[in-house]
């Protein structure tokens, strides 16, 4: 086992220092799935931003955040875990899309996730917008069936449609999973909701699907302990997805996104929440709306890098436990 578990080893940070070599997430070994026998994790790439209703640029997101991801170390000092003794992770790449169709991006993303369903390996996606959900939980789906979710943002993403008819958006990705079976409801809690509303009764729908939607001011009340409770207790233990939106955190640490709303977590609020996770039946999860183009100072491609990273040492855990 030691040749495979090196052949899924990041580069060494002692000898070969962080800033060199080309970036891949985590400094892991690049592989086309066709090579990747025996990796159990796959990072990848969401390089789409065609669901984005205002402030495009999430397009952007993986290569900043594969950069900004070379700061990761091998060892969670919390968890006391590494993730690369549990797992075999590869970087695979991005998924293929076309910048200027939508339903085309969305069947392509499908595929890409389909192929690593079909062996076996665990998917955690840097996006894009959160439309690119979607189609990744179209994919798990086909093995796991109606899923539950742990769902980090500022918004539910449950709205219908926009500018008239557009059904796909990142504003709508939720709605349309719970519409085709592939989310069950019942199972998804949201955590960081806040921001006005288009309407007094946009909440309305999600609620009556049975979502737990917490607000920010609820959180807030509750806490950090009350809230892991709550999280695990919607989920359950079955097959859970965690999406990660980076507008969940307060714009103070995460400026770097199209849709921004002051009053949300902190980036050590988010860093306990997930941690929270530990042990819960996760079969994939992203970290999406990371927009380079809004985010100057790199802060927000580390932000997402480091939830990234929090994430990989959750699913590395769980599949050491088989
Ligand atoms: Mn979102
Ligand atoms: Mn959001």
């Amino acid at each position: 086992m030691q040749s495979i578990k090196n052949k899924f080893s990041p580069l060494a940070s002692e000898s070969v220092p962080r800033y060199a070599g080309i970036a891949t997430f985590m400094r892991l070994p690049y592989m086309d799935i066709k090579d990747a026998q025996g990796a159990q994790i796959g990072l990848y790439g969401l390089p789409w931003d065609g669901g984005t209703t205002n402030r495009a640029g999430a397009r952007h997101g993986p290569r900043d955040i594969r950069d900004a991801s070379s700061m990761m170390r091998k060892m969670h000092p919390v968890l006391n875990l590494s993730p690369y003794e549990l797992a075999n992770c590869a970087d695979l790449g991005d998924a293929p899309v076309n910048p200027l169709m939508i339903e085309e991006t969305l069947d392509k993303i499908e595929g890409f996730v389909d192929a690593m369903v079909e062996r076996n390996i665990v998917p955690l996606g840097a996006g894009g917008d959160h439309l690119v959900s979607l189609p990744v939980l179209r994919a798990l789906a086909k093995k796991h069936g109606p899923m539950g979710m742990v769902h980090f943002d500022a918004h539910t993403d449950t709205w219908d449609r926009y500018f008239g008819g557009c059904k796909y958006t990142h504003g709508t990705p939720f709605r349309r999973a719970i519409e085709e079976g592939v989310l069950d409801p019942k199972r998804i809690v949201q955590i960081g909701i806040r921001g006005g509303l288009y309407s007094e009764s946009d909440d309305d729908w999600g609620l009556d699907q049975g979502i737990r939607v917490m607000r920010m001011e609820e959180f807030n009340d509750l806490g950090i302990e009350e809230t892991i409770k709550i999280m695990r207790s919607v989920v359950g233990d079955q097959a859970t997805y965690v999406s990660f939106d980076i507008d969940c955190l307060d714009p103070a640490f995460a400026p770097g996104t199209g849709t921004p709303e002051i009053g949300g977590l902190t980036t050590v609020e988010a860093q306990r929440l997930l941690r929270g996770l530990l042990g819960l039946n996760m079969v994939g999860a992203d970290v999406v709306e990371v927009a380079p183009p809004f985010d100057p100072s790199g802060t927000t491609a580390l932000v997402g890098a480091t939830m990234m990273w929090e994430i990989l040492c959750l699913l590395s855990d769980k599949i050491s436990r088989g």
